[in-house]
C-alpha cells in the first residue's frame, strides 16, 4: 500500500518513507491511498496482538518481524505501568474511560511516541538512509516530553522541542527541562502553541535551511501528529478497547458505540475515524473542546475560522486554534479531493478561514458530533466524577466527560478517551475536587495520592529534585536561528 499527499503534490510513497519524511515537503499530509478493512472477529487478544493486526494492515512495507520488534520495544511492563497497557474503567451510565496515560510520561502521547522511534529507525535502515535525523517538535505540553523520552539516546537521531513559554503546566515544564540524554534539546518560545507549530512548519519548508542541513548530512523529520508514524499506533487502542468491552460483556460484538475524544490537534479523534473506516462499529465520534472551540464552530457551521481570541485554559494540551489533522479528515470525507483541500488550506493561510461545501458538511454531520465546555464545567465534572464514582480524572479527560454527558440523548455506550494522568495537572484537579489547594503542584500530588489511595505516577514522582538541564528561552522569530545553532554546535553523531 502507498501513501499519498492530501494536496496531491507528491508522488506516492511507502509507509516507511512517509514516516521518515514527516510531512509532505511542499505542504500537505500523508494518508493511506485506501483504508484497509479489518475483520472485527479477528480482533481479540493482548494489546500487543491487536497492535500487530492493525499495524500490519497499514504499514505493509515493514516485515512481520520488524513490526513485532517495534511492538515489543514499545509496549511492555518496563515502559508502561499497566500490564494491559490501556486500562478501561466504567464510570456509570454506560460510560467508560479508555485510560491512555500509563506510559512513561503520563499522557496519551506515549501510546504513539513509544513506538514511533522504532518505526523510524527501521525506516532509515530499510532505505539505507545514513543521514542524521533531527526531529523537530512543537508541543502544547505533552508531546514534547513524550517525544524526548521516546527518542532519547536513539542512535542517528536528535530531538529539538519547542514549547510555549508560560503556556504549559509547571509539571510539564519540569518534565521537559529535566530531560537527560545526549541527543535532546528543549527550547521555550515566547509565543503560544500555534506560534511554535507554525514556526516548525516554516523551518521544514525553508529552502536555505534545507540546503544547509543536506550539506551536513542531516535531515529533518517530525514527531507531531502530522507524522503518520504518530497516527497509526493510535488506531490500535480503539480496537483494543472495543474488544475488552465485548470480552467483559459490556457490549455485544458488532454493537455500535460512541467514542468521545478531548481534542486539540485532531490527531486522537482522527485515529478513531480511521478505526471506524477500518470497520470498527463506531456510531458517532464526539469531538470535545475547551474554550478554544474553533472545531465546535466548524462542525456546526462548516466554516473554519481561526481569527479569534486564544484562551489559556486548565486543559492546556487542547489550547489550539489550528488543528493540523483536520486536513486528513477533510481529504478523506471529500472523497480525496486534493484540489479542494489545497484551496481550503490556502484560504486558511491567507484569510484565516475557509468553508466546506454543503455535501462535505453533510458527511461530517453523519460522523462527528461536537461540543465544548468552559472551565467551570470542567471543575464540576472532576468533582462529580470523584464524588459519584470515586474516580479522579484530569482536566482534559473532564472536558471529554462533560461534553459526552451534554450531548448524550440515549443510553448507547460511550467511551471517553482519558488522555492524561490527574497527577500531571494536580492543582487544578484538586481544585475541582473541592479540596484545599496548596499552590505547590508537588504538595497537590501528595494530596491526590492520599485521596485516591493510588501510588504517584512514576512520571512525576521525584520530579522536583531532578536537575534542570535545559533553560533556553527565545522569541518566535528566533526559531530558525536556534535550529541552526544547535545543528552547528551540538548534534551528536
Ligand atoms: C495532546 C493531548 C490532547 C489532544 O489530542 P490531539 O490528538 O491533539 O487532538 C488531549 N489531552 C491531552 C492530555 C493531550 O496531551
Amino acid at each position: 500500500m502507498h501513501y499519498i499527499s492530501t494536496r496531491g503534490n507528491c508522488n506516492p510513497v511507502r509507509s516507511a518513507q512517509a514516516i521518515n519524511t514527516g510531512m509532505v515537503p511542499q505542504g500537505g499530509l500523508f494518508v493511506p491511498e485506501f483504508i484497509p478493512k479489518i475483520d472485527i472477529n479477528s480482533i481479540n487478544g493482548s494489546y500487543q496482538e491487536i497492535a500487530y493486526t492493525v499495524l500490519r494492515s497499514l504499514l505493509t512495507d515493514y516485515t512481520d518481524s520488524e513490526i513485532n520488534d517495534c511492538i515489543a520495544h514499545a509496549y511492555n511492563s518496563t515502559t508502561f505501568d499497566s500490564d494491559q497497557i490501556v486500562d478501561i474503567t466504567g464510570i456509570g451510565n454506560n460510560r467508560f474511560l479508555m485510560e491512555l496515560y500509563h506510559g512513561p510520561t503520563a499522557a496519551f502521547k506515549d501510546m504513539a511516541l513509544q513506538i514511533m522511534p522504532y518505526f523510524l529507525t527501521y525506516a532509515k535502515k530499510k532505505s539505507g538512509n545514513s543521514l542524521h535525523t533531527v526531529i523537530l517538535v512543537a508541543t502544547s505540553g505533552d508531546t514534547g516530553k513524550a517525544a524526548l523520552e521516546g527518542f532519547k539516546n536513539i542512535d542517528g537521531i536528535s530531538v529539538i522541542v519547542f514549547y510555549p513559554n508560560g503556556g504549559v503546566s509547571e509539571i510539564q515544564r519540569l518534565q521537559m527541562d529535566t530531560t537527560d540524554g545526549l541527543n535532546t534539546h528543549v527550547v521555550s518560545v515566547r509565543g503560544n502553541f500555534d506560534d511554535c507549530q507554525t514556526g516548525v512548519k516554516e523551518i521544514f519548508s525553508d529552502l536555505e535551511l534545507r540546503e544547509l542541513i543536506s550539506k551536513n548530512d542531516i535531515e529533518f523529520s517530525s514527531a507531531n501528529s502530522i507524522n503518520w508514524g504518530r497516527l497509526s499506533p493510535q488506531i490500535v487502542y480503539y480496537f483494543y478497547t472495543y474488544s475488552i468491552l465485548v470480552k467483559s460483556g459490556s457490549i455485544k460484538s458488532g454493537e455500535a458505540i460512541d467514542f468521545c475524544v478531548p481534542t486539540g490537534n485532531f490527531g486522537n479523534i482522527l485515529a478513531g475515524y480511521y478505526a471506524k473506516e477500518m470497520s470498527l462499529p463506531i456510531r458517532k465520534l464526539i469531538c470535545a473542546s475547551n474554550k478554544n472551540n474553533v472545531l465546535t464552530d466548524f462542525f456546526s457551521t462548516g466554516t473554519y475560522n481561526r481569527k479569534r481570541d486564544f484562551h489559556k485554559t486548565i486543559s492546556p494540551s487542547m489550547d489550539i486554534l489550528i488543528s493540523s489533522n483536520l486536513e486528513r479528515f477533510l481529504f478523506e470525507i471529500s472523497g480525496h479531493d486534493a484540489k479542494a483541500v489545497t484551496e481550503w488550506y490556502h484560504n486558511l493561510g491567507s484569510t484565516g478561514s475557509f468553508s466546506v461545501s454543503n455535501s462535505v458538511k453533510k458527511t461530517m454531520d453523519s460522523i462527528i458530533s461536537a461540543g465544548w465546555v468552559d472551565e467551570t464545567d470542567v471543575l464540576d465534572t472532576i468533582n462529580k466524577t470523584y464524588k459519584d464514582h470515586a474516580t479522579i480524572i484530569d482536566t482534559h479527560t473532564a472536558v471529554g466527560v462533560a461534553v459526552a454527558d451534554r450531548l448524550r440523548t440515549d443510553s448507547t455506550p460511550v467511551v471517553i478517551a482519558s488522555t492524561a494522568s490527574p497527577y500531571k495537572f494536580s492543582c487544578d484537579v484538586l481544585n475541582g475536587m473541592s479540596e484545599a489547594v496548596n499552590a505547590d503542584e508537588f504538595a497537590a500530588i501528595e494530596s491526590l495520592s492520599k485521596l485516591s489511595g493510588k501510588k504517584i505516577h512514576r512520571a512525576v514522582d521525584g520530579l522536583r529534585s531532578r536537575q534542570v538541564r535545559h533553560n533556553k528561552v527565545i522569541d518566535i522569530n528566533e526559531m530558525k536561528e536556534c535550529v541552526k545553532s544547535i545543528i552547528a554546535g551540538s548534534i551528536r553523531r
